[in-house]
């Protein structure tokens, strides 16, 4: 954990810990606008972020690339850059981070009790930002090929060695599957766009840079039915079956890429049975309103919008539920605001880039580094173990993985070392090291690969594997 929940005021008697005065659950643009508006009230929040539950650390912004419409960036700014931001800003106004998921929720009494990694952190009020996650089709063998050919993140896996020069598939008729198919013809030989109804729901312009490309071929009314192997070891797709719903014919593609872009499903679960939700589970609170059905809790994002849903939207929502809860904690009495030790918090500057090491700024004793001279020269000549990150440019994944593995090196004083290879710039040595998606990390000590991990995982994940190297007997 990041932050402790460290709370406020007079402990409760039968847990031990202090109320926050507000809790913010999420980080996607409604969660760090909340935190920034919040932060400068001197209400001093927490931010629990999110890590695995309902999508990653940053929010679905972090799965694309060019956001050109959020206002202030003329040029556009990709999706995790924006991310990455908004958290500096939050962190920079004083919002503690809790990196991690909120596991449980009672709303029965107040103050409000939240379930994180197994501790119980009080809030008085408390802002719901937990946004939406990608759905799945939940056809047979799904499991199988998750990873292996299935994907819900094109931005994320299109660069993978897998799919370059191979047919691929897109599942949607929306902006989200008309942006994926479009990018990902970068990659593939082929793009087949599967659409179930008779025409695309999504904008004019998205639908037109569709039409206009060659690459994409549009199914009108199919479904994905069935998934099938490659040839060979059967470890990868190789084959999509796609039915008519209005009961045609069916017929087989042989794709070795399946991206779903089929809409998403609010991620109320924490609260359901509590607070008011609609039929699809979105939070119902008030036209234009962040309150819910319970005093000083608030909604904000996709969350509790089914007809927006826009990064700037989300933020507006964020703003909203932080005035809305900074006022009825002040009218409730109940705000103990901390005031900032700096009037004027320092700046954080632009984030700084790892270079890329050749035979000039190669350092054979540096936490981290990048590319493929530092990995090879680390690899035949460190007697430490090795992490291996395989990344790629777009991969919001990535961007929370990538700082969480410099944590554990830092923590580790040297002991271990790191390197981050882009597999949009080293195809060979990701194809050698089979890589399949990104971000996949490998531990290697002496040469010898000892771990692999698919994903973004637990700090103490990476921390345990190298320990154990380090510490063979114990
Ligand atoms: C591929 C794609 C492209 C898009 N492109 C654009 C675009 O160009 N412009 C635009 O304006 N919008 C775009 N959008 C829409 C935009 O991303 C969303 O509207 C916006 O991110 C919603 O923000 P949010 O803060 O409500 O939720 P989200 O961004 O969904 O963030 C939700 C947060 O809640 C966290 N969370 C969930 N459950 C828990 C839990 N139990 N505990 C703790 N945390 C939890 C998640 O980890 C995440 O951090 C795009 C969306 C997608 C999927």
């Amino acid at each position: 954990m990041a932050a402790s929940g460290t709370g406020l005021g007079a402990p409760d008697p039968n847990l031990g810990v202090a109320p926050e005065n507000l809790v913010i659950i999420g980080s996607g643009p409604a969660g760090y606008t909340a935190a920034i508006y919040a932060a400068r009230a001197n209400l001093n929040p927490l931010l629990i972020t999110g890590f695995q539950v309902g999508g990653i650390a940053g929010g679905q912004l972090m799965t694309t690339t060019h956001v050109e419409n959020f206002p202030g960036f003329p040029d556009g700014i990709l999706g995790p850059e924006l991310m990455d931001r908004m958290k500096s800003q939050a962190v920079r106004w004083g919002t503690r981070l809790l990196e991690a998921d909120a596991e449980g929720l009672d709303l029965s009494q107040r103050p409000y009790r939240i379930r994180v990694e197994g501790q119980t952190i009080i809030s008085q009020s408390l802002i719901l930002a937990t946004g939406a996650s990608a759905n799945r089709l939940g056809i047979a063998d799904e499991d199988r090929f998750w990873s292996r050919g299935i994907s819900a993140c094109a931005i994320c896996d299109g660069a993978t060695p897998q799919f370059r020069n191979a047919q691929l598939a897109v599942v949607g008729g929306g902006d989200s599957a008309c942006e994926e198919a479009v990018y990902l013809t970068k990659y593939g030989s082929k793009v087949h766009l599967i659409v179930r109804g008779a025409r695309l729901r999504a904008s004019a312009a998205m639908a037109d840079r569709v039409r206009a490309n060659p690459a994409i071929t549009v199914h009108w009314h199919r479904q994905v039915i069935g998934v099938a192997p490659e040839p060979g070891d059967g470890n990868w797709l190789g084959a999509i079956t796609l039915g008519d719903p209005t009961g045609g014919s069916s017929e087989t593609l042989p794709v070795r890429g399946l991206f779903y872009a089929i809409g998403h499903t609010p991620n109320t679960q924490l609260m359901r049975d509590q607070l008011a939700l609609d039929p699809r589970g979105y939070l119902i609170t008030r036209a234009g309103h962040p309150e819910t059905s319970l005093e000083g809790v608030y909604a904000a994002g996709d969350v509790a919008d089914a007809e927006w849903r826009q990064g700037i939207t989300a933020a507006a929502s964020g703003c909203q539920a932080a005035l809305a809860a900074e006022r009825w904690l002040s009218a409730q009495g109940l705000a103990l605001t901390v005031p900032r030790a700096e009037v004027e918090p320092k700046s954080l500057g632009e984030p700084v880039q790892t270079p890329v090491s050749d035979g000039d700024n190669y350092d054979p004793v540096a936490l981290w580094q990048k590319g493929g001279y530092a990995l090879r020269k680390l690899y035949h000549d460190s007697n430490r173990p090795l992490l291996v990150v395989y990344s790629s440019p777009s991969c919001g994944p990535c961007h929370v993985l990538k700082p969480q593995l410099k944590r554990v090196l830092k923590e580790l004083e040297g002991r271990a070392q790191g390197v981050e290879i882009d597999i949009e710039t080293d195809q060979d040595i990701a194809e050698q090291a089979g890589v399949t998606g990104t971000p996949t990390v490998q531990l290697f000590l002496n040469k010898e690969l000892k771990q692999q991990w698919k994903g973004v995982k637990q700090r103490s994940e990476f921390l345990q594997a190298i320990d154990a190297l380090l510490n063979p007997s114990s």
